[in-house]
């Protein structure tokens, strides 16, 4: 099975569904996730069409770290996190529903757990309200 270019992250970059936009550059885009674990989870994905990291092509890979690293750093100010969580997972085997490369990027609290991964549909205000936060600290 080949690259599903039906997959939601190819239509949110296409623009036929909609996301809450952190920031993009010609590599790589920003967004917030629709069922958060926590709030301030980011997801990062390549603007190539790859299912995950293993088949990414590796500059592009470069390119999408950099974006990672940077949106990261925003995430934790944002949300006055003393840490910040990356994941990313890769087939369904480690947990992946959505094949098309993603960086995870959740805030960290010590004794703040996680809520249940790809379950709850946050409120569209809030994750309007969370992705104006980051940007600010871009
Ligand atoms: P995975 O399980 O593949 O590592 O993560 C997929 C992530 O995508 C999950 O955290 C899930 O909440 C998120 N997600 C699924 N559908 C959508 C969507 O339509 N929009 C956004 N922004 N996130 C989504």
């Amino acid at each position: 099975m080949g690259y599903d270019t039906d997959n939601i992250f190819a239509k949110i970059l296409r623009g036929e569904a909609p996301a809450f936009k952190v920031c993009e550059n010609d590599f790589a885009l920003a967004f917030m996730d629709v069922m958060p674990q926590v709030d301030g989870h980011t997801l990062v994905i390549p603007k190539d069409g790859c299912e995950d990291l293993l088949d990414a092509d590796p500059q592009i890979l470069g390119e999408t770290i950099q974006v990672v690293q940077t949106v990261a750093g925003a995430v934790k100010e944002a949300f006055e996190a003393p840490g910040v969580m990356i994941a990313q997972l890769n087939g369904s085997a480690a947990g992946q529903t959505v094949f098309h490369l993603h960086f995870h990027i959740m805030p960290r609290f010590s004794g703040l757990e996680f809520r249940m991964h790809a379950r709850d549909m946050e409120d569209f205000d809030k994750l309007e309200k969370h992705a104006e936060r980051i940007r600010a600290c871009l």
